[in-house]
């Protein structure tokens, strides 16, 4: 596996582009000696290429029926659960979580495609009484026309695979940007799309560094943009877009909350806290990073927490009894480890974890210890900035209604969970907790592809992702007033 080196391409207008370098070196964050791939950087020309590529054929691709479009998605979604083990495990040796993980992730984007295939068979519209006799009143969605997607490396298959599959199916091509760090599964994504049977140009890959992104949202032959990725770039987009008039989608960063009450079951709370703050090495958008906990239990739930991430296995995610593969990237851990030493400055202690690794594997790849944090109070930037690892920090609350709103002092608003028994606060929680997604006694991550998917406040903007949320960024509604005529006598 080591050894084996993935020449990359960009596709482009229905082309694979022999690249010519410069290149970008793809490695293993979990054995920084491993080249997994070389990927071409892309070109401003290689964006006008493809929209232009894609605009020659949008139009073809909108007539082409609701149902022959599924066909295509669910062919790709064969391809993809029938190579899920290959696919997996490169995802693993590219971004770094663990074999299962990475498999699961494969056989989501299958999951995804399979769930839009059947669109076809759904609801497409809605049909309205007039106020006028004999008249009807239809809504009717139409593709936007060429859209943008711009995708982060934290999930390198299923993000794309949720923005991609809706793009196509209501008849949009799309040009795509990933993220730098994960070109490997783009280009597998893009082949499978191709071996399934898109016609030439409907999807255009372009590799290259964030201002390649850049260009393409403002690009004037793009009709939508849909980012996701962290707060400062999907911002500034929304200001580039704003600019041309663009409709963009955003689904940006987060501050995931905990809140576990006195009644709760803390054995099996902790548990679903740790999964949701360190699996994936808490690299998930809706990774666990703040937990609030009533006081009178507090120093039982810190021994809790002690305990199950001592249990947490460390290392390369291709090794089966691994729980905990690195981080993305070698600014990844300098950026988690630069908040954890802030935080032990600002009074912060170590319940779990904390010190990073000196020698070793886990030094030369990667890694960042699992760690929980104490906090003596709201003010430390651990608890407001997004560290994007496995880090959690833990305060205490007096009251239940103290623990609300520490939850809500948040710029961000994706993913919250309550762990209780108690109706009436169960009730409280769906009414006040400001967040888009809410659990009731499970961790903050997962993402069903048939519910959906997104944040508020600072977390995202526009259209809410997946399911049937997804039709509302993905087409444009029109208003027809349907009045049949008299005929003409003749
Ligand atoms: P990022 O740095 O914002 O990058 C996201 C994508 O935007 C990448 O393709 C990146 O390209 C590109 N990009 C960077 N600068 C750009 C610019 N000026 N204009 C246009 N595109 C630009 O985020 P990331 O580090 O990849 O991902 C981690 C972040 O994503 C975290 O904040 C996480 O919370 C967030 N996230 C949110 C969700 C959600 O659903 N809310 C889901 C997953 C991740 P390069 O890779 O080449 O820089
Ligand atoms: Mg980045």
């Amino acid at each position: 596996m080591r050894t084996l080196v993935v020449e990359l391409a960009q596709f482009i207008g229905g082309t694979w582009i022999t690249p010519q370098g410069p290149f970008v070196a793809d490695i293993n964050p979990a054995r920084t000696d491993d080249l997994v791939a070389r990927a071409p950087l892309g070109t401003t020309n290689d964006v006008d290429l493809a929209v232009e590529g894609a605009h020659s054929v949008s139009a073809q691709w909108a007539r082409t029926s609701l149902r022959e479009r599924g066909v295509i998605l669910a062919r790709a979604s064969d391809l993809l659960s029938q190579r899920a083990q290959v696919l997996g495990a490169e995802l693993t040796r590219e971004e770094g979580k663990t074999l299962s993980e990475g498999v699961a992730e494969v056989k989501r984007a299958a999951d995804i495609f399979r769930y839009f295939s059947a669109e076809a068979t759904r609801e497409i519209g809605s049909v309205f009484a007039s106020s006028r006799d004999g008249e009807s009143v239809l809504v009717v969605h139409r593709p936007i026309g060429v859209v943008a997607v711009i995708t982060p490396w934290n999930f390198p298959i299923a993000i794309p695979a949720w923005k991609i599959a809706p793009a196509l199916v209501y008849g949009n091509a799309v040009v795509w940007k990933p993220a730098s760090l994960v070109p490997l599964l783009a280009f597998r994504l893009s082949e499978i799309l191709v071996e399934a049977g898109l016609p030439p140009g409907i999807l255009s890959l372009v590799l290259g560094s964030g201002s390649i992104g850049e260009y393409l949202a403002g690009h004037r032959g793009v009709s939508g943009v849909s980012f996701t990725g962290s707060t400062d770039v999907g911002r500034h987009l929304a200001r580039v877009c704003a600019d041309r008039g663009t409709p963009i989608q955003t689904e940006m960063g987060g501050k995931n909350f905990c809140v576990i009450f006195s009644d709760a079951h803390l054995e099996s709370s902790v548990k679903e806290v740790v999964m949701g703050a360190m699996l994936s090495t808490g690299q998930k958008c809706t990774a666990t990073s703040r937990l609030i906990v009533e006081q009178e239990i507090a120093e039982d739930v810190m021994a809790l927490l002690a305990e199950e991430v001592a249990a947490l296995r460390v290392g390369n995610g291709l090794d089966p009894d691994v729980t905990v593969g690195p981080v993305a990237s070698g600014s990844a851990r300098a950026s988690v480890l630069q908040h954890l030493n802030r935080a032990i400055s600002q009074g912060a202690s170590i319940i779990a974890g904390g010190e990073p690794y000196s020698s070793g594997p886990l030094a030369e790849g990667y890694f960042v210890p699992p760690t929980v944090l104490d906090l003596p109070g709201r003010g430390l930037d651990v608890w407001r900035e997004e560290v994007f690892g496995p880090v959690l920090s833990v305060v205490r609350s007096r009251d239940r209604d103290e623990a609300f709103e520490m939850a809500n002092d948040s710029c961000f608003g994706l993913s919250g969970s309550i762990f209780t028994n108690d109706f009436g606060w169960i009730d409280r929680a769906i009414r006040q907790l400001e967040v888009g997604m809410l659990h009731v006694n499970s961790e903050t991550t997962g993402a069903d592809p048939h519910v959906p998917f997104g944040g508020i406040k600072q977390s995202g903007s526009g259209p809410k992702e997946q399911g049937r949320a997804a039709i509302h960024f993905f087409t444009e509604e029109m208003t027809v007033y349907l009045r049949p005529q008299a005929t003409r006598p003749r």
